[in-house]
């Protein structure tokens, strides 16, 4: 038997949405005496790093930022970075509330950077272990996780918060086509050089598929960059749609709007986000509209429609030919008609799944009564566990269902890590409780328990 330290909690994934709670709890009273770690998978903070493309903005103001809202004083805002980074009044001169993504990563990682003795960077985390009492009870989590030696890491929490993002999605037509020269746009700066970069075999055709700002920006990437690529974004609805950032419509992600959604029935849940639905999904902000359509618009002044925007196309088969070739066929839902096309490259801009943590945590799911599979998770964005487990399960960017739309998003990080910490304030006060009571019955105490290695 070895000691091992219980943390009070661990994050998995060290993303915005971590992050944020990790300034959080550094801020609160009292902080000293909080034991928490995060594991996160890179090698280094990187916030979508491999969509950093050039002029790209945020879609979102900088004052949403990881603490603004729930404290416009502390030293991690946004303001607060421009002005260490000396670039405070510059920016005031820009006159522009969406600042571009590779500054926003930079602001980012400048708040990492002041966490980095609690990140263990390069280490993913692979399962999640209950640590059961001698009476059957689940007071803790063990968290194992492979860094990348292949080396495992073995830590013990009486709170997880998970924060792992989405995970490309790839439809099945494009699943079974294989990794060669198809790529998700999450891959997509690591990965273009390779599909597309080499121009030694003259024109290369790349097929851009989504309707969304991923796909917009891709698409536009392509054209620019690479003078030898012909690009065409294939998209099934009938036209790229604005997204809809009106005044009105932003409210709902506003942090008290979380409220007015997770007390709907589950019905009206659902309908609510349907409603909103174009405010994120498949839908391109305006001003990149507006570019694409003209850069199309100049290619038939100049009688050279290279670049393509095939609308109204549903893909219905993929194939791969023998020199590498994929084929599409694709089908034009308006006038139902077929045909098949040759690209030497996709990129799939075709979204994330929000199911990550269900792998993740699966080795739980039969202490759990049915909580993962009926995603029960309270307001305070914890999973619901059965009376005997304790451990504190906090779910963040995977609560869309039963948070809604700003659950994936910034829009509510400062705020939901409010949340997240009260909500542990309040189990610290209960575990205090009941580790005064075990202590009396097992002579265990001081936050630290023997378990098995
Ligand atoms: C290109 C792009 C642009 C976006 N722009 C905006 C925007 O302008 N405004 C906005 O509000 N939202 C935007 N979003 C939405 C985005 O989800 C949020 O900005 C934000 O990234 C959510 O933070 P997160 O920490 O929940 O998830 P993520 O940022 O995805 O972070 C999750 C972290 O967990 C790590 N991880 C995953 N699995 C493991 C594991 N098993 N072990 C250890 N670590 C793990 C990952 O490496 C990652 O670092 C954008 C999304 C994309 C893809």
């Amino acid at each position: 038997m070895k000691k091992e330290t219980v943390f009070d909690l661990i994050g998995v994934g060290f993303g915005p949405s971590n992050l944020s709670l990790a300034v959080r709890l550094a801020e609160e009273s009292g902080a000293s005496n909080r034991k928490h770690c995060y594991i996160e998978r890179q090698p280094e903070f990187g916030w979508h790093r491999d969509m950093l493309l050039d002029d790209c903005r945020m879609q979102i103001s900088f004052l949403k930022d990881l603490v603004t809202q729930r404290d416009p004083t502390s030293r991690f805002t946004f303001i607060n970075y421009l002005f260490e980074r000396g670039r405070l009044n510059e920016f005031v001169n820009l006159k522009n509330f969406y600042p571009t993504r590779v500054e926003f990563h930079d602001y980012l990682s400048w708040v990492a950077q002041a966490f980095d003795d609690r990140v263990h960077y390069g280490q993913s985390v692979t399962a999640i272990e209950p640590v059961f009492e001698a009476n059957g009870d689940v007071n803790a989590l063990r968290v194992v996780s492979q860094d990348e030696d292949g080396r495992e890491w073995r830590r013990v929490t009486s709170a997880l918060s998970v924060g792992v993002g989405g995970t490309a999605r790839v439809p099945e037509p494009f699943a079974s086509l294989g990794p060669h020269n198809v790529i998700h746009s999450s891959a997509y700066l690591s990965s273009i050089e390779r599909v597309a970069g080499d121009d030694r075999n003259g024109k290369k055709r790349i097929a851009v598929i989504g309707a969304g700002q991923s796909a917009a920006e891709v698409f536009t990437d392509l054209t620019r960059r690479f003078p030898h690529v012909d690009a065409t974004l294939v998209i099934r609805a009938s036209a790229l749609k604005p997204a809809d950032d009106t005044p009105f419509v932003n409210e709902i992600f506003s942090p008290e709007f979380t409220d007015v959604v997770y007390s709907q029935t589950e019905d009206g849940r659902r309908s609510l986000i349907e409603r909103f639905r174009d405010t994120n999904y498949a839908v391109v902000d305006r001003p990149l509209i507006e570019q694409i359509y003209e850069m199309l618009y100049l290619q038939k002044v100049s009688d050279d429609t290279r670049h393509r925007l095939l609308a109204n196309t549903g893909i219905e088969n993929t194939a791969r030919r023998a020199n590498g070739e994929i084929e599409l066929t694709m089908r034009d839902m308006l006038t139902g008609h077929a045909h098949a096309e040759r690209f030497d490259a996709l990129v799939l801009a075709t979204g994330y799944r929000r199911d990550t943590h269900l792998a993740l945590l699966d080795g739980l799911a039969p202490h759990l009564d049915d909580a993962l599979a009926q995603r029960s998770v309270g307001r305070d964005y914890r999973l619901v566990t059965p009376a005997n487990f304790k451990a504190r399960i906090y779910l963040q960017g995977c609560c869309e269902e039963s948070h809604g739309l700003s659950d994936t998003l910034l829009s509510v990080l400062a705020v939901r890590s409010d949340e997240i910490a009260a909500s542990l304030a309040d189990a610290g006060q209960d575990n205090a409780a009941t580790r005064a009571a075990d202590a009396k019955q097992t002579g265990v105490s001081g936050g630290r328990v023997a378990v098995a290695l």
